[in-house]
């Protein structure tokens, strides 16, 4: 097991599209179990696999309250959801291991079912996901996607937290330079 370092906003990975995962080889078993490790360690309760340089479909959730709940992990390779019939959209403060100490609403819908497959390359479908798993699950995907919940963020939002934003990219950016 290791814990990898989490790349941070300004880093041209976390913008790329990722791409499908065609095997679940004895290495990506690996590395998803890093990436679990990582997340706990954060902590956080979901990590995508660009967010730790790899631009591969791969995300690791676990949304049970440490100390209160037993874990609950998922490993989900090419993950894909869709909204669940009669879904709304809801609010709820959003952050992300890559982008600390930023917080800000998203709207998203509160239902979904998602389909991936699983660590031993077996299809899984969970329906009527809900809170938090729910949103873990679409922030997640998102990362496949190149796209982060601060490009969901509403006009005031981005405008309160745009100092913060370049300082980071501009950090991250130059610290890229030197590496
Ligand atoms: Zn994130």
């Amino acid at each position: 097991m290791a814990i990898l370092p989490i790349r941070i906003y300004g880093d041209p990975v976390l913008r790329k599209k990722s791409e499908p995962i065609t095997e679940i080889t004895p290495e990506l078993r690996q590395l998803a179990k890093d990436m679990l490790e990582t997340m706990y360690d954060a902590p956080g309760c979901g990590l995508a696999a660009p967010q730790i340089g790899r631009n591969i479909r791969l995300v690791v959730i676990d949304t049970a309250i440490p100390g209160e709940e037993d874990p609950r992990p998922y490993i989900m390779f090419n993950p894909e959801w869709e909204p669940e019939q009669g879904a709304k959209p809801v609010d709820y403060d959003e952050g992300c291991l890559s982008l600390p100490e930023i917080f800000c609403n998203v709207v998203r819908p509160d239902k979904v079912c998602v389909r991936f497959f699983d660590i031993n390359g077996e299809p899984q479908e969970i329906h009527d996901c809900e809170g938090l798993f729910a949103r873990c699950i679409q922030h997640e995907t998102d990362h496949l996607n190149g796209d982060l919940f601060v490009d969901k963020i509403s006009q005031a939002d981005r405008t309160l937290n745009q100092s913060k934003l370049r300082k980071m990219a501009k950090e991250t950016q130059s610290k890229l330079k030197k590496r």
